[in-house]
C-alpha cells in the first residue's frame, strides 16, 4: 500500500469537543487513510513530505457550489440575484456536454488549488444525460471528494426566445436519475450521488413522492435545496416539512432564516450552507446565520462558495468574510444600544470549524473527513507558515493565520484520499479515464491545457449569451418563481 510520511509539521488537530489544537507532529498516510499521528514516525518505504515550517490543516469542505459554471466567471461582479438567474444559472442551456466537462474540471481544480477536498455540488447542468456523465467524469478525474447533486430543476428549452421548461422532472430527468442511482458511487467511492432540487414548494405532491422514493431507493444522504427567506413570505422549509419530507438529509442554502425556521432546522436536524460572498452581494440576508448565537443553529451551519463565477472558491476567504461581517453586525447591534463591544463575539476557531468539521457534518462524512485523526481519510492541506502573508502569525496562531491571513498562494500541497493533487504550489496534471480522454484527446491534462479549453469554450458560450434579451429573461424568471414586479425595488 502506498505510504506518505508528513514529517515535522504543525498539525491542526480537533479534540473531542471539536476545539482545534496546533500540534507539532508527523503524520503517516497509508493508502487513502491517516494511519498514524505522532512524533518520530519512520517508515522506510514511505514517500516523505518535509513539513518543517508548514501548517497541516484538514482539507476544507465546501457545502454549496455550482461547480460546472467556470466559463461564466466574471459576469456577475455587479449582479443581484435577479440579474444572475438569466445570465448565470439558466445559461446551462448554452453548454454542450464537452463544455460541461471543461467547466466542471476547471471548477474542481480551482477548489483543489484552494485546499478544498470535499464539495456538495449543486449540479444544475442537467441539460441531457451526457452533461451529467461528463460532469461526473471531470469530478472523478480531478480527484475531488464530492456529493454530485443531480438537479431536476427547471431549465431552458430555448434561449432566444427565452423559454423556461418549468417541469424539470420531465424529459430525460427521471431515467437519468435512475441510471445514476444505479451507477453511484464513482472514483473509488469519492463521488456519490445526491439530489439538488428547488421544486419542493411548487411541484405536485405525486411528483415529489416519486422523487423521494428514488432518494430512499438509492440511499442518498444529502438533499440540497435553495432557501430564500423573506419576512412575511411563506417558509420553504416549513412547506417541505408539511409534505413530510424534511429530515437530516436536507442541506439548505442559504443561511438567512426566521426563528421559526431555525427551530424547525433544530427539530429535524437540517443542516445549512452559508455562502457569505453571494449572500452579502445578492441581498440574501445579513449577517450569516452560521455565526449567530441567537438562532441556536450554529452547530448545523457550514460554508459554501456558491458561485465561483462571482467570487473566489477559497473557503478560508468565505470564513473570513462571514466572520468579519458577523462581527460588524454585532457591533452595529451594540451601537444601536449606545454601547461599544468589549468582546469580539465570534472567534477564528468558530470560522475554522465551519470550514472543516461542521462542513463534514453537513455532508454526513464527519466519521471520515473534516478533521485530522487516525483512521480518517487522508484529506489534508499543507500551508507555508513562512510565506509573506503567514509569517509570524503562522507560528503564533496557525488557525488565525489560515482564517485571516492566507490566500490560495499559501496552499503548498493538497492531498485527497491519500493522493497528492497539488505539490509545491502547483496543480499536478490530471489523468483521464476513457470518457474524459474522448473530450480532451489525450491521456492527461495540465492546468494550462484546461485553461486553454476554458477560454476557447467560453468564447462561443459568451457570444450566444449576448443574444439573450436580458430584461425579457428577468421578467420570465420572476414569473416562473412567483415573484411579482411590485416585490422588486431598490432602497
Ligand atoms: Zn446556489
Amino acid at each position: 500500500m502506498a505510504q506518505l510520511l508528513l514529517k515535522n509539521g504543525i498539525a491542526l488537530i480537533h479534540d473531542e469537543s471539536e476545539h482545534v489544537q496546533a500540534v507539532k507532529t508527523d503524520i503517516l498516510v497509508e493508502g487513502n487513510r491517516i494511519a498514524k499521528i505522532g512524533g518520530n514516525i519512520s517508515s522506510p518505504q514511505a514517500e516523505v513530505i518535509y513539513c518543517t515550517d508548514k501548517i497541516i490543516s484538514p482539507g476544507f469542505i465546501d457545502t454549496h457550489h455550482h461547480v460546472w459554471q467556470t466559463q461564466l466567471k466574471g459576469r456577475h461582479a455587479d449582479h443581484t440575484l435577479v440579474n444572475y438567474y438569466p445570465t448565470g444559472n439558466f445559461t446551462a442551456k448554452l453548454f454542450t456536454a464537452e463544455d460541461t466537462f471543461w467547466g466542471q474540471l476547471g471548477g474542481c481544480l480551482e477548489m483543489i488549488d484552494c485546499g478544498t477536498t470535499s464539495v456538495a455540488d449543486f449540479a444544475h447542468i442537467n441539460m441531457s444525460p451526457e452533461h451529467n456523465y461528463k460532469a461526473i467524469a471531470a469530478t472523478v478525474a480531478a480527484g475531488m471528494r464530492s456529493v454530485y447533486g443531480f438537479s431536476p430543476n427547471p431549465r431552458l428549452s430555448s434561449t432566444v426566445p427565452f423559454t423556461i421548461d418549468i417541469n424539470g422532472l420531465g424529459g430525460h430527468s427521471m431515467p437519468t436519475f435512475d441510471e445514476l442511482g444505479k451507477a453511484s458511487p464513482w472514483g473509488d467511492g469519492r463521488v456519490t450521488l445526491g439530489l439538488a432540487y428547488d421544486g419542493f414548494p411548487w411541484a405536485p405532491k405525486e411528483y415529489l413522492d416519486m422523487l423521494m422514493a428514488k432518494v430512499d431507493e438509492f440511499g442518498i444522504k444529502v438533499i440540497q435545496t435553495h432557501v430564500l427567506w423573506r419576512p412575511g413570505k411563506p417558509s420553504i422549509p416549513q412547506k417541505i416539512d408539511e409534505h413530510g419530507f424534511l429530515d437530516k438529509r436536507f442541506l439548505t442554502s442559504h443561511s438567512s432564516m426566521s426563528k421559526e425556521d431555525a427551530d424547525l432546522y433544530r427539530k429535524r436536524g437540517v443542516h445549512y450552507s452559508s455562502t457569505p460572498s453571494t449572500e452579502l452581494q445578492m441581498a440574501m440576508g445579513f449577517p450569516v446565520a452560521a455565526f449567530r448565537h441567537d438562532l441556536g443553529v450554529r452547530d448545523l451551519g457550514s460554508l459554501g462558495v456558491d458561485c465561483h463565477t462571482n467570487n473566489s472558491a477559497f473557503i478560508p476567504g468565505e470564513a473570513r468574510i462571514g466572520l468579519q461581517s458577523a462581527r460588524a453586525a454585532r457591533g452595529e447591534a451594540a451601537a444601536e444600544k449606545g454601547k461599544t463591544p468589549v468582546t469580539v463575539g465570534y472567534t477564528v476557531q468558530e470560522a475554522f470549524n465551519l470550514a472543516t468539521i461542521r462542513g463534514a457534518h453537513a455532508m454526513k462524512i464527519e466519521d471520515m473527513a473534516g478533521s485530522i485523526a487516525e483512521g480518517k481519510f487522508a484529506d489534508l492541506v499543507i500551508f507555508d507558515a513562512n510565506s509573506p502573508s503567514m509569517v509570524c502569525v503562522g507560528v503564533h496562531d496557525p488557525v488565525a493565520a489560515i482564517v485571516l491571513h492566507s490566500s490560495p498562494a499559501d496552499v503548498d500541497t493538497v492531498i485527497i484520499d491519500g493522493i497528492v493533487r497539488k505539490r509545491d504550489g502547483r496543480l499536478i496534471d490530471v489523468k483521464l479515464d476513457e470518457s474524459a480522454k474522448q473530450v480532451a484527446g489525450k491521456e492527461s491534462v495540465s492546468w494550462k491545457d484546461v485553461a486553454m479549453n476554458l477560454i476557447k469554450t467560453r468564447e462561443r458560450i459568451q457570444s450566444e449569451a449576448e443574444k439573450i434579451d436580458h430584461k425579457d429573461a428577468e421578467r420570465k424568471v420572476m414569473e416562473a418563481f412567483y415573484i411579482s414586479a411590485d416585490e422588486l425595488g431598490d432602497p
